[in-house]
């Protein structure tokens, strides 16, 4: 580094005490200091020239181990959960699997939330058990029954609050401490809060997953998977996964996620009142049997949701009088809600949970009812998607 270039801090630390907002924006994300770029460059190359044999600049040699870009959203991501080390992946299920076969070793038992997103009880219940790591379900909102269910071999427990889609909530705090108790990792999957909402760590969680397609990525276009821990040996088994098999995400994913993160906290405060919108707007209507969101005081889980969160979310699902064929009718009928997987957007989608999101898992523990309809409240006008979900309903 020449004299102009070290008075410039490139690392972020300057932010790391801010408030949310200011490190969504600037933690990880220090101007460019050979040129003053206020946007960080997109480093988009494989590897790094050296000064001379081993003589790596900034410690960066190839692609895969390491890449500013990458560097850059992993530190930011870190920051936002409250941990020291993050990990970006090429997807949520890339993350999670460098995480689980990171610390699961044949013999271990992993104890899951009963309502999890259908692609990871995939994962593990279709490619981890066939290798020696044995997998059961529990009803993860009710604290007894997870002590109950905690066996000998048990080594972590994986829960997801709100859950994916019956929007159960988890008291994070009691189950990370009955975890530690009996010695096991605690893993929560933030992808339906983001970090804007919820921080597991802060609440005893040994490590945050999140699908980036989601929220911190926010606008549909990229898909990507993060990794937070606060612990070190964590990081080092998860920081090797990530090298030894090479699960990364792209420069240009890394951008496109950062990009979408700078908004973050607007963008949930918004999904979180439109959600509520449409949840309220829906609670009493004939056709409506259950209105799922945590944001409505009677849902079983608003007191805890209202201590863990400082925000509902943009999550909100339905369970229809009309069972399955008013569920696929509704899907089918909306026209701001337009009918595709995924969540987390700008936009606003409806999902029929059972036939698409939630396919896999039918016929398992974790079998989404076929009347339910899960909407991803996007940040359009609140009145537009208010009268797309009533119109729809009025036309079953
Ligand atoms: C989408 C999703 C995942 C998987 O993430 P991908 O990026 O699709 O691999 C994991 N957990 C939750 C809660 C999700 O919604």
């Amino acid at each position: 580094m020449t004299a102009d270039q070290s008075d410039t801090d490139h690392s972020g630390d300057a932010f790391r005490d801010g408030g949310f907002a200011t490190r969504a924006i600037h933690a990880g994300q220090a101007f460019d200091p050979t040129t003053g770029a206020v946007i960080p460059p997109v480093y988009q190359t494989s590897t790094f020239v050296q000064t001379h044999v081993g003589g790596l600049r900034g410690g960066y040699e190839y692609g895969r181990g390491t890449n500013p870009t990458r560097d850059a959203l992993q530190e930011l991501v870190a920051s936002l959960e409250g941990g020291r080390h993050g990990f970006s992946f090429a997807t949520g299920l890339a993350g999670e699997d460098a995480l689980l076969r990171a610390l699961l070793a044949p013999g271990d038992h992993l104890l899951m939330g009963n309502d999890v997103y259908g692609g990871t009880h995939r994962l593990v219940g279709r490619l981890l058990t066939p290798w020696g790591i044995g997998l059961s379900t529990v009803e993860m909102s009710d604290p007894d029954a997870v002590r109950a269910a905690i066996r000998p071999e048990t080594r972590m427990l994986w829960l997801e609050t709100p859950s994916n889609p019956m929007m159960k909530i988890t008291d994070i705090a009691a189950v990370a401490e009955i975890g530690r108790e009996a010695g096991l990792l605690v893993v929560v999957d933030n992808t339906f809060a983001s970090p804007a909402l919820q921080q597991p760590l802060a609440l005893g969680a040994h490590a945050v997953v999140h699908s980036a397609t989601k929220y911190l990525g926010g606008h549909s276009d990229v898909l990507g998977g993060l990794v937070v821990t606060d612990d070190d040996e964590v990081a080092e088994k998860v920081g090797f996964l990530q090298f030894a098999v090479g699960g990364v995400s792209a420069p240009w994913e890394a951008f496109l996620t950062i990009r979408g993160i700078k908004t973050l906290q607007l963008r949930m405060q918004r999904h979180s009142s439109n959600a509520a919108a449409v949840a309220e707007a829906l609670v009493g209507h004939p056709a409506v049997e259950r209105v799922y969101y945590p944001g409505l005081p009677d849902h079983p889980g608003h007191d805890v949701a209202a201590r863990q969160m400082s925000g509902f979310g943009g999550m909100v699902s339905l369970g229809l009088a009309g069972g399955a064929a008013a569920a696929r009718a509704f899907a089918e009928s909306t026209r701001v809600f337009q009918l595709a997987e995924s969540l987390g957007g700008v936009e606003s989608l409806v999902n029929y949970p059972a036939e698409m999101t939630h396919a896999s898992v039918r016929g398992t523990e974790l079998e989404v009812p076929d009347n339910i309809i899960r909407l991803s409240v996007g940040i359009e006008e609140e009145a537009d998607l208010v009268a797309d979900a009533l119109g729809a309903l009025d036309r079953l």
